[in-house]
């Protein structure tokens, strides 16, 4: 299909095949046989995590065995979380050979390190097949007018990322790889056996670009949904904004909330802060985000992040109200004030340069809310902690035991 005009190949277009180029090249695929009805992952080995019921159950079919073995997975993927296939003590030693040699493994990855802050938010490091790391964090909130407690897992899409926010620390790290949808999908078990609870929230604000991932990431949701119980509107897939995916995701009217990271009221202020928009007009971004409300009936929420002195002024918001009466009604705005992260010229704005902003958009009947600053946002940042241990994640790291599952209280 053509680009449709408002589209240019621009420094997006150039993101999009560097993604498809280290995707290609991250790992050296050894042919194995995959049973039908399975697509072929692109790793060495080919995981049996984010893998459905019905999918299992025909797998089990073509190694030769009885359906209702695949039910048996199910349940060792799923609720008993075993890790490799060896612990497979249900099913027979036959069965679990003829997985291994057929090339197959769960798909769980280690974790390399892990910090907790005083609040309780976790950040995980989990070490990839191919010593890549990637950040996973789990946020938990005591809601006490409801008595209960959410556990909300913040999950990564990419390896690094390829469009370089002039705010974010992934960005400044650089891009490997596209996560497989186990690699998403083992970062809410991570998280679970860490806190020992169960996730009920996720949201795709890891490290990474969600829309230069959606199949993954749509898969991983799908598991989320199908096999981990997880209600689609308790799921959020936030995007910086990538020309043509917005209807793509709206086109599987999915029950979740879109979260497009927007962070200036204007185009030319919106380039400086985020590079890629070069390739995608805010006016062209609004339609597609009007398109996904009328499609889903779910609302957009607008992320901003509140900048000193850049991007915090009055002026800015009123602006921005403006901005978003062009998008209809489901709007919600989430002010996001910065936390400055090493190397960075960005400065955190007074609480009161927040509420003015907030007054203004109030004022302009616009909902908005201030995101809490989570123990962890004040010193890592999303990408922070994995630039501290893989400077450079175009390399493969040594595996270090003592590095290993180690939980350090910020
Ligand atoms: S803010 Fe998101 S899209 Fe931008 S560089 Fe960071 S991870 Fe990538």
């Amino acid at each position: 299909m053509a680009a449709p005009q408002h589209v240019r190949a621009a420094p997006l277009a150039r993101a999009l095949r560097a993604t498809a180029t280290a995707t290609a090249t991250a790992s050296v695929p050894v042919p194995v046989p995959v049973p039908a009805g399975i697509k072929s992952q692109g790793t060495s080995r080919r995981a049996l995590l984010g893998l459905s019921e019905p999918q299992l159950r025909q797998l089990a079919i073509d190694l030769g065995q009885q359906s209702y073995r695949g039910k048996q997975l199910h349940d060792l993927l799923y609720k008993s979380r075993a890790k490799q296939i060896q612990e497979f003590n249900h099913v027979p030693k036959a069965f679990r050979e003829a997985l291994l040699g057929a090339g197959w493994s769960v798909g769980r990855s280690p974790v390399h390190h892990a910090v907790t802050a005083s609040d309780g938010t976790t950040k995980i490091l989990l070490k990839l097949e191919d010593n890549r790391l990637i950040e996973t964090v789990g946020i938990p909130v005591d809601d006490d007018n409801k008595g209960s407690s959410r556990l909300t897992a913040c999950v990564s899409s990419q390896v690094g990322c390829p469009l370089r926010c002039s705010f974010c620390a992934t960005g400044k790290g650089g891009f490997a790889r596209n996560l497989q949808p186990h690699e998403i999908v083992e970062q809410v078990l991570a998280i679970e056996e860490t806190f020992k609870h169960r996730v009920t929230n996720v949201v795709f604000m890891g490290m990474g670009e969600p829309m230069m991932n959606l199949k993954s990431v749509l898969e991983a949701h799908q598991c989320f949904n199908k096999e981990l119980k997880i209600g689609q509107r308790m799921m959020t897939i936030s995007t910086v904004g990538v020309p043509n995916t917005i209807k793509m995701l709206a086109s599987h009217k999915l029950q979740s909330t879109l979260a497009v990271s927007l962070h200036a009221p204007n185009q030319k202020l919106r380039e400086t802060i985020v590079p890629s928009a070069k390739s995608y007009p805010l006016g062209a971004l609004m339609d597609d985000c009007k398109s996904y409300f009328l499609e889903t009936g779910r609302r957009v929420s607008f992320e901003y992040t509140l900048l000193a002195g850049i991007n915090d002024e009055k002026e800015h918001a009123e602006e921005l109200a403006e901005l978003l009466r062009m998008c209809g009604g489901g709007y919600h705005v989430n002010l996001i004030p910065y936390n400055p992260i090493e190397g960075s010229e960005y400065k955190r704005p007074y609480r009161k340069v927040v509420q003015a902003f907030v007054d203004a958009l109030e004022a302009r009947k616009i909902t908005v809310s201030v995101r809490r600053t989570r123990g962890l946002d004040a010193n890592a940042a999303c990408g922070q902690l994995r630039n501290e241990f893989q400077k450079n994640p175009l390399l493969e790291i040594e595996p270090s035991p003592s590095t290993e599952r180690t939980l350090v209280a910020a």
